[in-house]
């Protein structure tokens, strides 16, 4: 697991990134420390226990990456595609995505809880136990995904779409839902109450 040193520069909250003294953002060049992170984690070798977090980042390639408990927490994700990728056991909550892509993606076990998603795609997703309660996620796409013990509880959903899933166990209790479709999963494996 990522090691939760605090970020040198005092009353700062942040972490402070691997091997540095400080969070990202009072790193000297911290423009220059974003880039060479993005490009080292832009391979597809495992890369574990990073610390990326308060971070916006914009059309970026992250298919195929393969990153494990990862902190990623308050990021801003806008155009970025994860397609493919294994991100397993990391921690996107209170993030904001924006037209992203995980489509055949390996995102078991992560926290995406408190998160706004808009305009984004999950299908052919592996997310079994991942946690995705209280997020808000509108023109979202979830389908052919597998959701075993995923959990959305008190999420806001609005034209999300759940078609042909694994829903055995997956929690939905306490959701607010607008045009959602669960056609052809098996929704009654799941809890809505
Ligand atoms: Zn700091």
């Amino acid at each position: 697991m990522f090691k939760c040193v605090p970020c040198a520069v005092e009353g700062c909250r942040r972490y402070a990134l691997e091997d540095m003294y400080t969070c990202l953002q009072h790193a000297e060049n911290s423009d220059e420390v974003l880039q060479s992170l993005i490009a080292s984690l832009s391979d597809s070798h495992r890369h574990r226990d990073v610390v990326m977090t308060d971070v916006r980042l914009k059309d970026i390639d992250f298919s195929n990456v393969h990153l494990t408990t990862c902190d990623f927490a308050r990021c801003v994700f806008e155009n970025v595609d994860f397609s493919q990728s294994k991100i397993q056991a990391c921690f996107f909550d209170f993030c904001l995505f924006e037209n992203c892509n995980f489509d055949g993606s390996d995102a078991r076990h992560s926290v995406v809880a408190g998160s706004k998603i808009m305009g984004s795609s999950f299908t052919d997703t592996l997310l079994i136990h991942t946690n995705f309660m209280g997020i808000d996620a509108r023109d979202c796409d979830f389908s052919s995904s597998d959701l075993y013990y995923s959990n959305f509880c008190s999420s806001h959903l609005v034209n999300v779409q759940f078609v042909d899933c694994n829903l055995k166990n997956a929690d939905f209790r306490y959701t607010d839902r607008q045009n959602v479709s669960f056609k052809y999963s098996n929704f009654e494996e799941a809890s809505f109450s």
